[in-house]
């Protein structure tokens, strides 16, 4: 059988990670069996869907690396067939209009309500006569189409995930709509269970892998597939993401967009792989940091867990730091040089590239985010002001006397004018302010960062001097830091 998978997102709102991660195991399992990974824009919901939020999904999808492999099919250019569905439906006795008023069936339901009963259609227009149907008409009534669903009828199929499914039409519902209210000679707009089916079948899905939310939808796309005579796909659902208290990952948590993920500083690469562990165990041996490609080589549905997905954070930040790691110096400052280029960062001077390449490096081991690589970055662009812990490091003895020391130094060496200073210079001079302050060396280099930084956190104090000296900041600094000691 050729794999043809979809992702069908509806454009109601930006790439949701939950769609990502639904992305993610399709994009997987099409390329572990060599097949079709096919999106479907589902945008019948005119009100609800925007051209913003399809290409907010699209970018998305594509940020993450999971490349589709024909044009997107746009499921509102083709409801002249979901309507020749529902023709079809209503002509061989599967479907059939309803006249029921919203007013009817609130009642209906407040009644159902009151006895303690689940809410469902009662069926009340499943066998109307045809003068029923015209007394209707004649009253000016519209109707929606619903499908039949027999309380009696069994539906089973063989879920990739979960196992043998089964399910009662008793358990549906009743009897359910398939097309909007329109007047009687029409039909109206189709809805999501009928224009998913006919859509799979024209795009000839083999594998219709999503949330397990989606499990009731299956039940009735399963007698909508028997009632148009379509072939079946095989179905997989896939555990839903929970939040840190087990429930159903929710706006409510804050980040759920792909795009918030992005923006906080996760890399691509990252993410997949973390949203690839959502649910899905890599085999023994693998570890836990892999690539695309390498999950693909492996993927199979025996693998993906039945029971939800906890959201971890530690995990995700985890990967991160391992992506970011992994990257060489030219690779990082790559990345980290156009976020520096949005606060208005650049390096002084003619040796540009280099200076952030080897701020880049210096950062490197530190970051978890690539926020982490602004933030650690920004003392080395704008001037800190010093907090508290630098400003209590610049007031102990011999702190200010460190300092001017090696500023005269600075002033004296050779160096002042060239911004080069060598680590062996700066060393030697470290050593040299020592004695002439008489100060312990730790005491120095507290105080030295402190200077430089306003911070006794950082990076190397060595690098971090020599990419200050370069940019003309250290002396500045360090006069600052005196004068202000
Ligand atoms: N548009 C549906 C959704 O976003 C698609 C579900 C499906 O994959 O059939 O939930």
């Amino acid at each position: 059988m050729t794999v043809r998978v979809r992702l069908a997102p509806s454009p109601t709102g930006t790439l949701h990670i939950g769609t990502a991660r639904t992305a993610v195991f399709n994009w997987l399992f099409a390329r572990h069996h060599g097949g079709d990974f096919l999106l479907r824009i589902e945008d019948t919901d005119r009100e609800r869907s925007r051209p913003e939020f399809t290409a907010d999904i699209l970018d998305g999808l594509a940020w993450l690396g999971l490349s589709w492999d024909a044009e997107p099919v746009i499921q509102s250019e083709w409801i002249e067939t979901h309507r020749a569905a529902i023709a079809q439906l209503l002509a061989s006795g599967h479907a059939y209009r309803c006249y029921a008023s919203e007013a009817e069936l609130e009642q209906m339901r407040e009644r159902q309500k009151a006895s303690g009963s689940a809410p469902r259609y009662d069926n009340r227009h499943r066998d109307l006569t045809p003068e029923q149907q015209q007394a209707f008409i004649a009253e000016g009534r519209e109707a929606v189409v619903r499908f039949r669903i027999d309380d009696g009828a069994t539906i089973g199929w063989s879920d990739l995930v979960r196992g043998e499914m089964r399910w009662s039409g008793s358990d549906l519902g009743g009897d359910m709509v398939i097309a909007r209210r329109a007047p009687a000679d029409r039909i109206g707009d189709p809805l999501y269970n009928l224009v998913v089916v006919v859509d799979d079948a024209a795009m000839a899905i083999s594998h219709v892998i999503r949330g397990e939310d989606h499990i009731a939808n299956t039940a009735k796309q399963l007698l909508l597939y028997e009632a148009l005579g379509l072939p079946l796909p095989v179905f997989a659902h896939t555990p839903l993401i929970l939040n840190q208290e087990g429930r159903k990952l929710s706006k409510r948590d804050g980040v759920t967009s792909v795009g918030e993920f992005r923006a906080m500083g996760y890399t691509a690469e990252a993410l997949v792989n973390y949203m690839t562990l959502l649910g899905w165990s890599p085999p023994e041996g693998m570890g836990e940091r892999f690539t695309l490609t390498q999950a693909a080589a492996t993927f199979d549905f025996d693998r993906v867990n039945r029971a939800g997905a906890r959201f971890d954070w530690d995990k995700l930040n985890w990967l991160n730091a391992q992506v970011l790691h992994e990257l060489a110096p030219a690779e990082l400052s790559e990345v980290l040089v156009p976020l520096w280029r949005a606060e208005g960062w650049s390096a002084p001077g003619a040796s540009r590239n280099a200076w952030e390449q080897e701020l880049a490096e210096l950062l490197g081991p530190s970051l978890t985010t690539l926020r982490d690589g602004v933030e650690q970055a920004r003392p080395f662009f704008e001037r800190p002001e010093p907090d508290a812990g630098a400003r209590q490091q610049l007031g102990i003895d011999g702190a200010i006397a460190a300092l001017t020391a090696v500023l005269e130094r600075l002033e004296a060496s050779d160096s002042t004018d060239s911004p080069d200073l060598s680590v062996e210079q700066a060393k030697s001079l470290l050593a040299e302010a020592a004695v002439a302050a008489g100060v312990k060396k730790g005491v120095l280099m507290k105080s030295l960062r402190a200077g430089l930084l306003g911070s006794l956190q950082g990076p190397d104090l060595i690098t971090t001097w020599r990419l200050l000296h370069a940019s003309g900041e250290d002396r500045t600094r360090l006069m600052l830091a005196v004068a202000q000691g």
